[in-house]
């Protein structure tokens, strides 16, 4: 799976921001059939021992769908703030660039329920960290946070301590 993964990714020099190369999956979407063979990667993998999906902001929601499709299962959308229009739950943080808010409805969960988190890249750990929290806020449980690439470089897995933290692959 990381092969194909890799051989899907390119890099976006100076995007958004001068400096930064931004990691751009939309090949791998735009083929059927590794889209496919990375979503039932993932659903099977998690099949039977969790409750939801949640997906973050924007690519996490493509994953998130999906994988809540092949499951059977419901996905939550977690926000950048202001476009979730019931009442909602905050968490600020700081980005690879820049600082950021996402937000999640108050009623998303049912107690207790067990999440998988799903989102594109694992930077410096910032949005995945803010994501668990407001999944706990809500009163459910993070069963696992899944993402396609994770920049070990950035560190991000530090900031997940205590939480099952699981990439594709790895650079
Ligand atoms: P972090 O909060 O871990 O620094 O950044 C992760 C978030 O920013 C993810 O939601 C991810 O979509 C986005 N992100 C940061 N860097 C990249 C990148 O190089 N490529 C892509 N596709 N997303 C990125």
């Amino acid at each position: 799976m990381a092969a194909l993964v890799a051989s899907r990714l390119r890099d976006i020099p100076d995007f958004p921001q001068p400096g930064i190369v931004f990691k751009d999956f939309t090949p791998l979407l735009a083929d059927g059939a590794a889209f496919g063979t990375l979503v039932s990667d993932i659903a099977e993998r998690y099949r039977g021992t969790v409750d939801v999906l949640v997906g973050i902001e924007a690519r996490g929601f493509i994953l998130a769908a999906a994988v809540a499709y092949e499951l059977g299962l419901g996905m939550v959308p977690v926000r950048k703030a202001g476009k979730l229009p019931g009442e909602t739950l905050k968490e600020s943080y700081a980005l690879e660039y820049g600082t950021a808010e996402i937000e999640v409805h108050t009623d998303a969960f049912e107690p207790g329920q067990r999440v998988l988190v799903l989102d594109d890249v694992l930077a410096t750990g910032g949005t995945a960290e803010a994501c668990a929290q407001l999944v706990e806020r809500a009163g459910a449980s993070v069963a696992a946070i899944e993402v396609v690439l994770e920049l070990a470089f950035l560190g991000g897995r530090s900031r997940l301590d205590g939480h099952v933290v699981n990439a594709i692959l790895t650079v």
